[in-house]
Order: structure tokens, then C-alpha cells, then sequence
């Protein structure tokens, strides 16, 4: 079942998101779309304008830097935002069965979980304070055990970040972004998304969040 595409460039998408994380940063939200009315409406169909593959951070949360309600965007999370058959499966069905246009993958400055990867691919790298004792924990690079699930985060982010890789303290930006554009080149990779790329249907982007600020920079829009 394929939905039919909805009105609306990728531009304009993207412009509402900017606007609404314009109104979260400067600590002017309107909080739309989340009354009993909007939910009732909401309880058989859903139109989000925009799926977010983002980390499973407590203090990125989609709707919220982006100023959305409910039923606006088809969020997936993981920690360190990263591209697995189970979230590439719930993205698809995010494209195809929701007509969903735009993809952002949302990494963010700070991420504890690229922060560990980068230590396993990169012990030259340097990390700031807490996350630097976090990252070098013996527990997330256990291997097999009761910790192998956890373990596996850190070995999943570790392919996208093996490149490029900078010494000293822009180690870690770099490891940030270059998480987020290997996720976006698997997302547009993939046959089903990929095609609705070439044909202009859906686009995907990638962005940073700064916790501190509460910005999202758009790092890369074409596609
Ligand atoms: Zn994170």
C-alpha cells in the first residue's frame, strides 16, 4: 500500500522545521498540535510531515527542539542515531505506507555514544570531561556477555566513524558528523528509499543538534 505523495517541497518541509526550532531556541514554543481534540483526530490516521532518525538522548527530543505536535514527525531513536535493518525497516515504512518526504538524521554534539565508539577507533582522540571516564568504561567494549547488546551499539557506530579521523579535540565533532553522513548515504542507499531519491520524491538530511544552544545546524541538504 502506497500512499500518494503530499503537496509540499522538501524545501518547505525543511523550512518548518527551521521555524519551529527557531521558536524552541529562543525559548518561544507554541507546543501545536497536542490537544484532546488533536489527539482524537489523530487516533486513526497519521501524516507526519517528516520521519527523524535521531539518538535516544533524553535531551534531543524531536518534537520538542522542533516545536511539532502530535502526529507530526516519525520518530526513530537509537542511541547514537545510527542505521540498523530494524530502523532502516521502520523508516521505509515511514516512506512508503505514511508518504513521508523528508528524512532528517539528527546527530548531536556531546553524544556519549559516538563519544565511546571514537575511544575504540580512536584512542588518540580527545574527549571533554565526564564523557572522557564514560567512554573509556571497560563495560561498553565488552564483547560477549551480559553486556554484548550494549557493546554492540558502540560496534555498529564504529564503521561510520573509521574515516577521516582527526587527532585531538576535533576528533569528536568530526566523528559526530561523519556518523550522521554515513547514516544519510545508507539511507539513500537503500533500494526503496533510494529510488524515491532519484525520482525526487524524498529527500535526506543531515543535522546536528547543540545541546547547549538548542540549534539544529542542517549539515547537509542535497539529495
Ligand atoms: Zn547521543
Amino acid at each position: 500500500v502506497t500512499k500518494a505523495y503530499r503537496a509540499g517541497s522538501h524545501d518547505e518541509i525543511l523550512k518548518r522545521l527551521k521555524a519551529g526550532n527557531a521558536r524552541y531556541r529562543a525559548g518561544q514554543p507554541q507546543h501545536p498540535r497536542q490537544t484532546a481534540e488533536r489527539r482524537r483526530e489523530m487516533a486513526l490516521v497519521q501524516e507526519p510531515i517528516a520521519a527523524v532518525l535521531g539518538c535516544a538522548d533524553s535531551r534531543v527530543p524531536p518534537e520538542l527542539i522542533f516545536d511539532e505536535g502530535l502526529g507530526d514527525l516519525f520518530v526513530v531513536r537509537v542511541a547514537g542515531n545510527f542505521v540498523s535493518p530494524n530502523v532502516l525497516g521502520s523508516l521505509e515504512f515511514g516512506v512508503e505506507a505514511l508518504g513521508v518526504r523528508l528524512i532528517v538524521v539528527l546527530g548531536h554534539d556531546l553524544c556519549a555514544a559516538v563519544a565511546a565508539s571514537l575511544m575504540a577507533v580512536s584512542p588518540v582522540a580527545e574527549l571533554p570531561g565526564p564523557l572522557r571516564d564514560l567512554s573509556h568504561s571497560a563495560w561498553l567494549h565488552s564483547g560477549p556477555g551480559p553486556l554484548a547488546n550494549v557493546a554492540s551499539v558502540v560496534e555498529a557506530i564504529a564503521p561510520g566513524i573509521r574515516d577521516g579521523q582527526l587527532p585531538g579535540r576535533e576528533a569528536f565533532d568530526a566523528a559526530i558528523d561523519a556518523n550522521v553522513r554515513f547514516a544519510v548515504e545508507q539511507l539513500r542507499n537503500s533500494r526503496l528509499i533510494g529510488a524515491r531519491v532519484a525520482r525526487g520524491e524524498v529527500a535526506v538530511v543531515g543535522a546536528r543538534y547543540r545541546l547547549e544552544s538548542g540549534a539544529v545546524e542542517f549539515t547537509d541538504s542535497n539529495g
